[in-house]
């Protein structure tokens, strides 16, 4: 169901936590809130769960004002990083437990726990105790157990945060699929920028209390709407005082026309298919730049010879930018 934030202002003390925050979250959308650590991601996603209350502004969801209501009555899900399990329960157990507290019937209740941990990838694991599972399907567990109820919304903290990067990676993709399944509108907070591009449908990038910047992982990338989205999402380097992506230097062995900055190449680094080339140029700027192997190879791209380098045409998208490069 659709998630509307209007005008949402959050202070703890004097601190400004969340300033005038506003998103619209579409039916069935997979959103991820993105930002350095200190933001107000877990804050906004905690006004949305009802877990902390608004100053100012409004939460809407289904078109039915939430600011006011109390989480239990918002019919949303949370699964957050150090996620509460019930020890002495089964898998089986802890993933019916909001089923039976809700007094459904025991039949009801055995069909959808067998589906969710089928959904889930545990079917075999319904017996164990969550002390005999790994970490990740501990994780898949508690993902489990917030869609039995099901929420018009779930809501997730960091929800892989405290896994290892190969079991992060596996769940990010189980989490896009599981959504593709279910289409239940989706929030997870994350300050992975690689996570947030995979996995969200649309990234609201949140810094210093405010939303930066709102659209696809696509969107964000390649039309960021100021200095700190760019950075935030990607390599950039400078190049005349411009900021752009090491991919879209333009290097060259020959002069080039005016507007080439000419320096020498100080550093040239092979990872994986890449070559990172550092260019120290006569105004002493630090240009980085990444090659293709080949095209490296070709150039003779090696410390010492002299190069030219201009931004690619058509490389830059930043609005204050666009005019510096023409
Ligand atoms: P992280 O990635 O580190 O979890 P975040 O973007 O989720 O960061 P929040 O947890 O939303 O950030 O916190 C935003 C700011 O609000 C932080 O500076 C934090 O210290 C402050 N804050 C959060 N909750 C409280 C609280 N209950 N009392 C006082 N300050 C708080």
């Amino acid at each position: 169901m659709s998630i509307d934030v209007s005008g949402v202002t959050k202070t703890f003390g004097d601190f400004v936590a969340l300033d005038d925050v506003s998103v619209s979250l579409p039916t069935g959308q997979l959103t991820a809130l993105l930002g350095p650590s200190g933001g107000g991601k877990s804050t906004l996603l905690r006004v949305i769960a009802g877990l902390e209350t608004a100053d100012t502004g409004r939460v809407t969801i289904e078109g039915v004002d939430a600011t006011r209501l109390p989480p239990q009555k918002r019919n949303v899900g949370f699964v957050f990083q150090h996620y509460a399990v019930f020890k002495h329960m089964t898998v089986a157990k802890n993933v019916a437990f909001g089923l039976e507290i809700r007094k459904r019937p025991k039949a009801e209740i055995a069909a959808r726990v067998d589906e969710l941990l089928r959904l889930v990838h545990l079917s075999q694991f319904s017996h164990r105790l969550p002390s005999q599972l790994s970490g990740g399907q501990r994780q898949r567990m508690a993902l489990a157990r917030a869609l039995a109820v099901e929420p018009k919304v779930l809501l997730l903290d960091e929800p892989f945060g405290a896994l290892d990067a190969k079991v992060r990676k596996e769940l990010r993709d189980w989490l896009r699929r599981l959504h593709d399944e279910v289409h239940v509108t989706t929030v997870f907070v994350t300050h992975d920028q690689e996570e947030a591009m995979e996995v969200a449908d649309e990234i609201v990038v949140i810094n210093d209390g405010r939303v930066e910047q709102v659209g696809t992982p696509d969107q964000l990338y390649d039309e960021p709407a100021n200095d700190f989205v760019m950075s935030f999402l990607g390599e950039v380097t400078t190049l005349g005082g411009v900021l752009l992506r090491p991919h879209d230097v333009h290097i060259s062995t020959t002069p080039q026309l005016a507007g080439a900055a000419e320096g020498t190449v100080s550093r040239v680094l092979r990872v994986g298919f890449e070559v990172r080339v550092n260019v120290l140029t006569d105004d002493g700027e630090d240009v980085l730049l990444v090659l293709t192997r080949t095209h490296a190879r070709q150039l003779g791209i090696e410390p010492g010879v002299r190069v030219w380098v201009t931004p690619a045409s058509g490389a830059l998208t930043v609005p204050s930018m666009k005019a510096a490069v023409g």
